[in-house]
C-alpha cells in the first residue's frame, strides 16, 4: 500500500487536542496562520508520498557502503536529499536571518514525522543537519553563524553529532578525544568517535561535525568537555567547501535496519575545529541539539508506526482467510486482527499528540521565555521520544503480526519498518536512560511541573463530564494515580529507588497523556471516528498504567534479590 501523508490528523491535532492557535498568537510565530501550515503540510506530504516513500525499500535493498574511503549512499538518496533541501525542509524551523523559514517546531515536528513514515533512513540526514543548526544559533560566534547557518539551512552542507566514543556511550562523561588550542582561534581535534550517524554522503559539498572532546587539563566528567565545529572540507575564502581536513570515515557499521543511513567509524587526526559555546560548556551547548533530536527521534518512532499501520491496514485488506464476522471477507474482519489495528491506530494517536504537545511548549518557550512552559517542555521531552520511539516498535511488530507468514519474508517490507524502528529506543539516550532523567532531573522541581500538568488533565476532565462521563472518570482516576505515585517518586531521596520504576512510571505517564488527549479529540468529534478510537484506548489502553504504577513504586530491593553468581545459575 502506497505511503499516505495523514494530513488531516496533524490540522486536527493542531486545532482541537495541542492547540496550535496559542502558538500563533504570539509575536514570534503570527505568521503560521492555518491556511500557510495547511499549504505546508499538504506540499511536504507530496514530497513524502511521490519522492521519499519510494526509496525506503531500495536503502534496505541496497545499503550505504564504504568504497576506497568514501561513503556510497543507496540508489536514489541523492535526488532525494537534492528534493529535500531544494524544498526548504531542512531549515524549516531555523532563523530566517540565515535563510530558514521559522516555522515553529509544532509544524517542523509533523513534517519531520512523516519523512520518517516515508523514509527513515534518509530523513535521519536533515535531522541531523537542523538539530545542528539549533546548537550554532544558540551558542555558535557570529562568525561561524555566517559561514555555515546558510550552507546548513539550505541544506548544501549537512550536520552531525559526534558524541560517542567505544567506551563513552550512555556515559558521555568517559569520553577522551582531545582538543589542542592552536593559538589562532583554531582547535586540533584527535580522537576516534563511533556510530556517527550520516557521517559522510557522496552528495553535499560538506560535512560539518559536532565534536564533543577535552582540552589539556580539562576536569574529569562532562564539566571537562568542550564543543568544537570540525567540517570535513575546511571554507576557503568565500566560503565554499575547500581543502579536505584530517578526519576520515574507517568503517561502516553493518545493522540490523537503517540500512540506508551510513553510521560511521571516524577518526580525527589533528582535524581543524573551532569552538562551540564556552570552554568546558560543551554538554550544555550540544544539549540544545540532543533535546531538539530527542523530540525528533519520538517523532521517528511515530512515522515508523504510522507507515507499519498503512501497511498492515493495506494487507488486512485484500487478505482473504477463514470465515470472516463481517461483509469483506478479508482478515480485516476479524476481531484479533481488528484489535490489532485498533490499538495500533490508537497508539499512534496517542503517541503523535505527545510528541506534539511537547513541541507547543517547546514553541512557546521560544516566543515568551516563560518559565512554566520551559519546565512542561522539559518534562514531555523524555516521555515524548521513549513513548513515541516504544509506539513505533510496538506498531511495527504488529505489523509484522497482521501479515501473518508474509511478515515475516522481507518483500512485503513490513520487517523492515521492525528492523528500521528498533535502534530509535537506543540512540538519542536509551529509553532507560530517559526514564531516568524523568524520574530525577524533572523532578528536580519536587513534582512541580508534573502536578501543573495534571491539574490541567483533571480540569478537562471535570468538563468532559458533562458530554462524556465514563471516559472523563476512567482519564481523572488515572490522572489522580499518577499523582499519587509523583508524590511517592519525590518522596525517594535514595535515586536508586525511583530509577528502579522509572521505566514502567513513564509509560504510566504517557498512558495517562494518551487518555487525555484522546479525551480531547473525543469532545470535538462528538459521534465521530475519533470519539470512537478514544472510546477503544481508554477502554482498552489506559487500563495498562494500573499495573505500571504499581511497579513504579516498588523500589530497588527485588530487583537485587538475585546476586549476580545467581543470575548466571
Ligand atoms: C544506528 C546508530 C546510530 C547512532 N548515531 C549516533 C550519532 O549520530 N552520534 C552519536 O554520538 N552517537 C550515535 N549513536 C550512539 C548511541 O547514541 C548509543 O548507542 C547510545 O547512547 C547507547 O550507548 P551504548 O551503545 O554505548 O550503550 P551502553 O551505554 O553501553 O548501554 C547498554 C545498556 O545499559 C544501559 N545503561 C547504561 N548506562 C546506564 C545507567 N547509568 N543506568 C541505567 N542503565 C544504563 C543502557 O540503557 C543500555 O540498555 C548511534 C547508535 C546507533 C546504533
Amino acid at each position: 500500500m502506497p505511503y499516505r501523508a495523514p494530513v488531516d490528523d496533524y490540522t486536527f491535532l493542531f486545532e482541537h487536542v495541542v492547540d496550535l492557535a496559542q502558538v500563533t498568537a504570539t509575536d514570534r510565530f503570527e505568521e503560521a496562520t492555518p491556511d500557510m501550515t495547511s499549504a505546508i503540510l499538504t506540499e511536504a506530504g507530496k514530497l513524502c508520498e511521490d519522492i521519499m516513500a519510494p526509496l525506503q525499500r531500495p536503502g534496505d535493498l541496497h545499503p550505504a557502503h564504504l568504497e576506497n574511503g568514501v561513503v556510497r549512499t543507496s540508489p536514489g538518496y541523492a535526488e532525494g536529499y537534492k528534493a529535500i533541501s531544494e524544498g526548504g525542509w531542512v531549515g524549516m524551523a531555523a532563523d530566517p536571518e540565515y535563510g530558514g523559514m521559522g516555522l515553529p517546531v509544532t509544524v517542523t515536528s509533523a513534517v519531520n514525522e512523516m519523512m520518517s513514515a516515508a523514509c527513515l533512513s534518509l530523513q535521519l540526514a536533515p535531522l541531523m543537519s537542523q538539530g545542528q543548526i539549533e546548537a550554532l544559533e544558540h551558542h555558535a560566534s557570529d562568525a561561524i553563524k555566517e559561514l555555515y547557518l546558510p550552507k546548513l539551512i539550505s541544506g548544501e552542507w549537512t550536520g552531525t553529532m559526534n558524541l560517542t566514543e567505544p567506551q563513552a556511550g550512555s556515559d558521555v562523561g568517559a569520553l577522551t578525544s582531545k582538543a589542542e588550542d592552536n593559538g589562532d582561534g583554531t582547535y586540533s581535534i584527535s580522537g576516534q568517535k563511533i556510530y556517527i550517524s550520516w557521517g559522510d554522503n557522496d552528495f553535499t559539498d560538506n560535512v560539518c561535525h559536532l565534536v564533543l572532546a577535552r582540552l589539556p587539563g580539562a576536569p574529569a566528567g562532562t564539566k571537562g568537555i568542550s564543543l568544537f565545529l570540525v567540517p570535513r572540507n575546511i571554507p576557503d575564502e568565500n566560503g565554499n567547501a575547500g581543502v579536505a581536513n584530517t578526519l576520515k570515515v574507517v568503517s561502516l557499521e553493518h545493522k540490523m535496519g537503517l540500512h540506508g543511513s551510513p553510521t560511521c567509524v571516524m577518526q580525527y587526526d589533528s582535524a581543524k575545529g573551532w569552538m562551540v559555546g564556552a570552554e568546558g560548556g560543551g554538554m550544555a551547548a550540544m544539549f540544545t541539539m540532543m533535546n531538539n533530536a530527542r523530540l525528533g527521534v519520538g517523532g521517528q518512532g511515530v512515522g515508523a508506526a504510522e507507515g507499519a499501520y498503512q501497511h498492515a491496514l493495506g494487507y488486512a485488506l485484500e487478505r482473504k482467510q477463514g470465515k470472516t464476522a463481517g461483509p469483506s471477507g478479508t482478515i480485516v474482519d476479524h476481531a484479533d486482527v481488528r484489535r490489532m489495528l485498533m490499538a495500533m491506530k490508537a497508539d499512534i494517536f496517542a503517541a503523535r499528540a505527545i510528541g506534539l504537545s511537547c513541541a507547543v511548549a517547546i514553541d512557546m518557550t521560544t516566543a515568551t521565555g516563560d518559565a512554566e512552559w520551559l519546565s512542561r517542555a522539559a518534562l514531555l521531552t523524555p516521555i515524548a521520544k521513549a513513548f513515541g520511539t516504544d509506539v513505533g516498535i510496538d506498531v511495527a511488530n504488529q505489523g509484522v503480526q497482521v501479515h501473518g507468514g508474509m511478515g515475516f519474508v522481507e518483500e512485503t517490507g513490513a520487517a523492515q519498518f521492525s528492523r528500521d524502528v528498533r535502534v530509535t529506543a537506543i540512540y538519542e539516550g536509551t529509553n532507560g536512560i530517559q526514564a531516568m532523567d524523568l524520574v530525577a532531573r524533572k523532578m528536580m522541581d519536587g513534582g512541580e511541573a508534573a502536578n501543573r500538568l495534571l491539574d490541567e488533565i483533571q480540569s478537562t476532565t471535570e468538563t468532559a463530564r458533562a458530554s462524556h462521563p465514563k471516559m472523563a472518570e476512567a482519564v481523572w482516576q488515572a490522572s489522580e494515580s499518577l499523582r499519587e505515585a509523583t508524590d511517592w517518586l519525590v518522596e525517594q531521596d535514595d535515586l536508586q529507588q525511583r530509577f528502579a520504576g522509572a521505566v514502567p512510571y513513564l509509560r504510566a505517564f504517557a498512558r495517562v497523556l494518551g487518555g487525555y488527549v484522546h479525551l480531547r479529540a473525543a469532545m470535538a468529534d462528538v459521534g465521530g471516528a475519533r470519539e470512537k478510537l478514544a472510546r477503544f484506548y481508554i477502554q482498552r489502553l489506559l487500563p495498562e498504567h494500573v499495573g505500571l504504577l504499581k511497579q513504579a513504586q516498588v523500589g530497588a530491593d527485588d530487583l537485587y534479590a538475585l546476586s549476580v553468581d545467581e543470575l548466571a545459575a
